[in-house]
């Protein structure tokens, strides 16, 4: 794959692509994340995090074109291309669509390494762009973000209105494309208790599943959201602020208790749409692979249709291939409770999937 766009590009296309941080960045759980604008995001929702990454609310287009960003990524020594090889995850750090000619032109170039690919969105989505979208020659699955329809003027005042995010849950459904709810971030005491409403709203115009997300916050978030007079007594429980006010910049998890969690994934069953505890999972599910990130072999699995945990994993001379076949270093030690131990697999994520792959002998 590679060498098409090796014949393609110029060697200052090529020098460019390689200098771009997705020839470089370690693929996270969710898959590698791909950005298709820089610079920030114009919607500033009052929970979001980018702006202490130190991100503003200018974005531009990426400059790498989408022949170069796609060069870029098969570069990047973690990327494994493929339908079985890195998800890709698109929409981490600002709105994915927010040039939509631009979106859609690098949704077609990298749809063609065949990797599933998963996106999440604010945006209206008109129904012939989801047709455009839905023609794609990959597995895609677009998650489209709602949290709340009570708390939106405090929240997401400068969003896409509930109605047209619903609409475009509407028309990639219609395009055929299975959709999921993005219900991220759940904030406990503030929109924990609408998450019945916006499933049921999802489901009615046509998602068929959900990715439940807790709430990462930092001390800038902390304080915007109080003052805005949202009452945190339940956030603060979760958290010391002092730590948060220690380390200003850093996130830290708001997590969903074990219970909390439960309650939403046996509502979202009862209302028809199949829970996901993960990103991954939804994007692994849609596309019909083996969850990449093990799910099945941690507490995220919500036992979805996808049944990894029943699929064939890999005999251990195919992982050495694999391996092999990589470039990649790295000694076997030896298998305990049905997982691989390699020597070096804490810094390379490739070995990492690889290594909790594992093997039922
Ligand atoms: S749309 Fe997403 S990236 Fe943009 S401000 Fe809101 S949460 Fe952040
Ligand atoms: S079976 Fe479990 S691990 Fe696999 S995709 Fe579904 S939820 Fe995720």
């Amino acid at each position: 794959m590679r060498q098409r766009y090796e014949e393609l590009l110029t060697e200052e296309q090529k020098q460019k692509a390689l200098r771009d941080s997705h020839s470089k960045r370690k693929p996270r759980f969710c898959g590698l994340t791909v950005h298709f604008t820089i610079g920030g995001c114009p919607y500033r929702c009052s929970y979001c995090y980018i702006y202490d990454m130190g991100l503003g609310t200018k974005p531009s287009p990426n400059p790498l074109s989408p022949e170069e960003l796609t060069y870029a990524i098969l570069a990047n020594r973690y990327f494994v291309s493929g339908r079985y090889g890195t998800l890709i995850a698109i929409g981490a750090i600002s709105e994915p669509f927010i040039f939509p000619e631009r979106a859609i032109s690098y949704l077609q170039e990298l749809s063609m390494l065949g990797n599933p690919i998963q996106f999440s969105t604010k945006s209206y989505l008109s129904s012939s762009y989801a047709n455009e979208i839905s023609r794609l020659p990959a597995p895609i699955n677009p998650l489209v973000t709602i949290v709340t329809t009570d708390l939106v003027d405090i929240l997401e005042p400068y969003a896409p209105s509930v109605d047209k995010r619903l609409e475009t849950i509407r028309n990639l459904s219609s395009a055929g494309l299975k959709t999921c709810l993005f219900l991220r971030p759940i904030i406990v005491g503030v929109n924990y208790r609408e998450a019945k409403n916006i499933m049921e709203l999802a489901y009615e115009s046509g998602a068929q599943c959900v990715v439940i997300g807790s709430f990462r916050i930092t001390y800038s978030i902390y304080l915007q959201l109080k003052n805005l007079g949202l009452d945190l007594k339940e956030v603060e429980q979760r958290i010391n602020t002092k730590y948060l006010r220690k380390n200003p910049r850093k996130q830290y998890t708001i997590p969903l208790t074990t219970e909390e969690k439960r309650k939403l994934i046996l509502l979202a069953r009862k209302i028809g749409l199949t829970p996901f505890k993960s990103a991954c999972c939804g994007n692994s599910s849609n596309a019909n692979v083996i969850c990449p990130s093990v799910c099945f072999e941690t507490g995220f699995c919500t036992h979805c249709q996808n049944r990894c945990w029943e699929r064939k994993r890999p005999e251990l001379d195919a992982v050495r291939e694999a391996l092999r076949i990589l470039g990649i270093t790295a000694e076997i030690k030896k298998i305990i409770n049905n997982k691989l131990l390699v020597s070096t697999w804490e810094d390379n994520p490739v070995i990492q999937v690889l290594a909790r792959r594992l093997i039922k002998h």
